[in-house]
C-alpha cells in the first residue's frame, strides 16, 4: 500500500524551500503527496520558532488535526531543534526532525509505520556542518517547478544576534558548492522557471568553495557577487533576487553587480532592527546606525536605482523611548520601499531572553504602532511615485475580485490589474494608474 503524505509549512522562505525538498524526497521514496490533510496517512509540519506565535500556531493546528485517523505525525524545522525531547509532551507527535536531518524522513516514517519505533527525535544539535553537506548530497532532483522558485545557496549563521535562535537551530554557516547550485538552477530554468530567488540566512556570506565555514575560519574565494554573475549567464532566466543580507557583509562588488546585471532586481532586503547604537550593540549586530546608513548611501551611489526593505524589532530589552525614536529617525532617513516590523519576542535560551529590563507588552505595542505608521507613509510614497510609469510585473495570484490578478514589479510592489486571460506565471508590462498603501493598480499594456 502506498501511503499518502500531506505537508504544511510555516515561516520563512528557507522553510518553503525545505518543505518542497521534503516533498521531493518523500515522492521519490514511494509515498504519494496529497494536498488534503484529511486524506493523509502522514502529516508533516515544517516550521520555525523565531517567534512564539508561530510555535503556538503549530501546536494548535496539530491539535485540531490529530483527531483524524492518521498513521504518522512528523514535525520538522527549527521548532524541532528548539523544543528537543519536550516536543513529545505537547502533542501526539511521532517524529521530530531538525532542519539538517530532513533527508532521512522517509526512513523515520517507515520505522513508525512498521512499528519499529513510536517516537523518533533526530536533531543536529552539535551543529555538525558535515551533516548540512550530507543533506544536500542526498536530495533528489527537483520533482516539480513553478515560474518562480527558491534555491537555497547558504544555511546557518555565525552572527549570534542576541535575540535570535537561528545559530542554535540551523548551525554554522554552510555554503552549497557552486556546481550544485548551478545544476539545480539549470534544471529549473529548463523546465520553465523564470524567476530564481537565492536564499540563505545570510546569503552575503556565501562562500561556495569551502565545504563549510566555522566561526573564525577564513572564507574561500567564491562570493555572492561571483555566483550571481555565473547565474546571470544561464539561458531562460528573466529575474533574479536574493535574501537575506546582513549589513556588515554587503560588499562593494555585490553593489556593483546590481548596476551590471539587468536580470538582478535593484531591490535588497537589508535588516537593520534598530536605529540606536547601544541597542545595536546589545543585539550584537556588529555595526552602528551610521555605518548602516552610509553603506546604503554607498550602494545608492554605485547603483542609483537600488531600493531597500528592512526588518525592525521594537521594545528590545532596556530600549528607552529616546532610543526607540532613533529607529524612527533612521527609517525616515532611509525611506524603505517596504518593511517588516515586530515587537521583540523572547526566545528561550537566547542571551536577550536572560537580559534585565524586559519591556512591557503595552509599551512594545505602542512603539510598534508608531513605527508602522511612519514606515507606511514611505511605502505609500513609493507606491505613488510609480503612477504614470510602466512596470514589468510577474503575476503570481488571482485577486479578490473576478478577473483580477496580482503580481510583483522589480521592487516587490504589489500590482493589480484586470484581465480575461489567466496571467499567473507570466511577465506583462503594466501602466500604473493609481496607488494605495499596500498596492498599486494599473492596466495591461
Ligand atoms: S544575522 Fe539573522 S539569522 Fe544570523 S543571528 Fe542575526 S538575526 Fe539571526
Amino acid at each position: 500500500m502506498a501511503y499518502k503524505f500531506y505537508i504544511e509549512v510555516y515561516g520563512c522562505q528557507m522553510n518553503v524551500y525545505d518543505a518542497s525538498r521534503i516533498a521531493d524526497i518523500m515522492s521519490t521514496t514511494g509515498f504519494i503527496r496529497t494536498m488534503e490533510a484529511s486524506e493523509a496517512d502522514i502529516l508533516i509540519f515544517y516550521t520555525c520558532n523565531i517567534r512564539e506565535k508561530a510555535v503556538n500556531k503549530l501546536f494548535s493546528r496539530i491539535g485540531a488535526l490529530k483527531k483524524q485517523k492518521t498513521t504518522v505525525v512528523a514535525v520538522g524545522g527549527c521548532v524541532a531543534q528548539g523544543e528537543g525531547e519536550a516536543i513529545f509532551k505537547r502533542n501526539n507527535i511521532n517524529i521530530s526532525f531538525g532542519s539538517q536531518m530532513y533527508h532521512e524522513l522517509p526512513q523515520y516514517v517507515n520505522s513508525v509505520i512498521e512499528n519499529k519505533a513510536d517516537k523518533i527525535l533526530s536533531l543536529n544539535l552539535n551543529h555538525d556542518t558535515n551533516e548540512q553537506g550530507a543533506k544536500f548530497e542526498c536530495l533528489p532532483k527537483r520533482q516539480t517547478s513553478s515560474y518562480s522558485e527558491f534555491v537555497t545557496i547558504q544555511e546557518g549563521c555565525n552572527n549570534f544576534c542576541t535575540y535570535c535562535v537561528v545559530p542554535y537551530t540551523r548551525g554554522c554557516e554552510y555554503s552549497r558548492p557552486v556546481a550544485d547550485v548551478l545544476s539545480e538552477i539549470k534544471g529549473l530554468l529548463a523546465s520553465g522557471t523564470k524567476e530564481i530567488i537565492l536564499i540563505g540566512q545570510n546569503v552575503n556570506s556565501y562562500d561556495g568553495e569551502a565545504p563549510y565555514i566555522n566561526i573564525g575560519q577564513t572564507r574561500g574565494t567564491w562570493s555572492l557577487d561571483r555566483l550571481i554573475l555565473e547565474i546571470s549567464n544561464l539561458n531562460g532566466l528573466k529575474r533574479l533576487r536574493y535574501t537575506t543580507s546582513h549589513p556588515k557583509d554587503l560588499s562593494i562588488n555585490l553593489m556593483k553587480v546590481h548596476s551590471q546585471i539587468p536580470v538582478l532586481t535593484p531591490f535588497v532586503h537589508v535588516p537593520v532592527q534598530s536605529g540606536n547604537d547601544r541597542i545595536l550593540r546589545i543585539m550584537n549586530r556588529k555595526h552602528t546606525a551610521l555605518e548602516y546608513v552610509e553603506k546604503l548611501q554607498q550602494f545608492k551611489a554605485i547603483c542609483p536605482t537600488i531600493q531597500f526593505s528592512s526588518d525592525f524589532i521594537v521594545g528590545f530589552p532596556t530600549e528607552t523611548e529616546d532610543e526607540f525614536y532613533d529607529t524612527i529617525r533612521l527609517a525616515q532617513r532611509v525611506k524603505y520601499t517596504t518593511s517588516y516590523s515586530f515587537k521583540y519576542s523572547r526566545r528561550k535560551d537566547t542571551p536577550a531572553d536572560k537580559m534585565e529590563g524586559q519591556i512591557p507588552e503595552d509599551i512594545k505595542e505602542n512603539r510598534l504602532k508608531i513605527l508602522q505608521t511612519s514606515l507606511l507613509k514611505d511605502q505609500i510614497n513609493h507606491n505613488k511615485a510609480i503612477i504614470g510609469t510602466t512596470q514589468e510585473v510577474l503575476f503570481d495570484k488571482a485577486g479578490k475580485k473576478k478577473s483580477q490578478y496580482i503580481g510583483k514589479n522589480i521592487y516587490l510592489q504589489s500590482v493589480i490589474v484586470e484581465s480575461d486571460d489567466n496571467l499567473i506565471g507570466n511577465f506583462r508590462n503594466v501602466f500604473i494608474e493609481s496607488a494605495r498603501e499596500n498596492c498599486v493598480f494599473g492596466k495591461l499594456m
